[in-house]
């Protein structure tokens, strides 16, 4: 298929063959298609200083691989139950209840998943049917949007506000309601605000699902990193909430496994029980030594943890800094996760011509605010899961522009 039929195809026609009319509604991915420029351009030669990318930068924990390596020389190579291996429900049960204050069955309450973004995708599968509405509130990670896209279902964008400290209420979500609204996406600590769910915030949302016999699903992939002694709050554990919410987790982030694919689906059993069903025609199991890491990362990883948050802390006071000495930049400082959302409206330039400009003049790579809605528009993302270097090297060649923005 020549590049123009490829085109149509993607526009949902026909070009000799079909594809499905739901990719006119649906996007690569903006955060992936980052990863992978920064990877072309390296290739090429180009010094890029990438801060584009939710990836940590930390190898995985020295006890997580010695497991896994473990499993793998002891055969443990071919399917587990479609859960996940019994011993690895265990450790995500018994983390859920005490971390979490959240109460599941670990035989009949959870599913382990071939990453976070699967588990997601299975929520929405199970909750969705075509021409039904969930609630996103924007600025979002991109996936949200687009999954709910690919089971034919749309995403109804309720805006935060930087003013609110991109908190969500009542009002707004009941001003997004519709009768065809089945759920609510809620996403703590945020990606890319950094925002993190606040008690009267969450009472607020529980209240609307319960109102309106909705579910909340809830991605808390960022849960371990939170910053000035905010508190990570599952909606889960809230009063009335557990009966409705599908709690979703990951290792990518707090245990820097990016590329193991490991994620988790907690919620009522009725629920996991159909959200089994995708698991089982899709991809039947994750790796089995992968989750034999994943008891690693639960059980003996916690130091590791520690260290990384702490390192990130540094960071996130480095990229702060550097960005609010930029003229025409501000930033607060996110409550959680790794990125620092930073408001370029003074530059006068727009998300994607700030991005362009800082790759252009000083290969710097940032994730333009667009990519995450028309509420993250006058603003950019950058990631500080990079090393102090890097962040220093980046602040240093945005320093070197000198505040001198081309006309936007
Ligand atoms: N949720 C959010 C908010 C994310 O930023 C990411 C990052 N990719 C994911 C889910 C997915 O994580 P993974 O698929 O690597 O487990
Ligand atoms: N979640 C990360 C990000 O937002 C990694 C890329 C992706 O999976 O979307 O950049």
């Amino acid at each position: 298929m020549n590049e123009r039929a490829r085109e149509r195809a993607g526009a949902g026609q026909v070009c000799g063959v079909r594809v499905a009319q739901r990719f006119s509604r649906v996007e690569r991915s903006a955060t992936v298609a980052l990863l992978e420029t920064v990877q072309r351009l390296r290739r090429e030669g180009v010094a890029v200083l990438d801060l584009s990318g939710g990836e940590p930068d930390f190898t995985t924990p020295d006890a997580v691989i010695a497991e896994t390596v473990t499993a793998l020389e002891g055969g443990d190579t071919h399917y587990t139950p479609s859960r996940g291996l019994p011993e690895l429900l265990g450790v995500i049960g018994e983390k859920l209840a005490t971390e979490n204050g959240v109460h599941v069955d670990p035989a009949t309450g959870i599913v382990v998943t071939p990453s976070a973004k699967q588990a997601l995708f299975t929520a929405l599968m199970t909750v969705l049917d075509p021409g039904d509405e969930v609630i996103v509130p924007t600025p979002a990670w991109v996936s949200y949007p687009a999954m709910a896209g690919l089971i034919g279902a749309r995403a109804v964008p309720a805006e935060l506000r930087a003013e609110d400290g991109f908190r969500l209420s009542r009002q707004l979500l009941e001003s997004r309601l519709t009768d065809r609204t089945r759920a609510v996406v809620v996403n703590t600590p945020a990606n890319p605000t950094g925002h993190v769910l606040d008690e009267a915030e969450a009472a607020q949302i529980v209240a609307f699902a319960m109102k309106h016999d909705l579910v909340l699903i809830v991605d808390e992939i960022y849960e371990k990193i939170v910053y000035d002694g905010h508190r990570h709050l599952s909606l889960a554990s809230l009063p009335g909430a557990a009966e409705r919410t599908l709690t979703v987790n990951g290792f990518s982030k707090a245990y820097a496994m990016t590329g193991w694919r490991l994620g988790y689906l907690a919620g009522p059993e009725p629920l996991i029980a159909q959200a089994l069903k995708v698991q089982e025609h899709t991809v039947s199991c994750a790796a089995s030594f992968v989750q034999r890491g994943g008891v690693a990362a639960l059980t003996r990883a916690a130091d590791d943890v520690t260290a990384m948050l702490k390192e990130y802390t540094i960071r996130r006071e480095l990229t702060v800094t550097a960005l609010n000495a930029l003229p025409g930049v501000t930033c607060t400082y996110p409550e959680g996760a790794f990125y620092a959302f930073a408001d370029i409206r003074g530059t006068g330039l727009t998300s994607a011509g700030f991005a362009q400009v800082l790759l252009e003049r000083a290969a710097v790579t940032v994730a333009p605010g667009s990519a995450f809605g028309a509420a993250g528009e006058g603003y950019v993302r950058l990631s500080f899961a990079a090393s102090r270097d890097v962040l220093e090297g980046a602040g240093a060649r945005l320093a070197g522009l000198a505040g001198e923005w081309p006309e936007g």
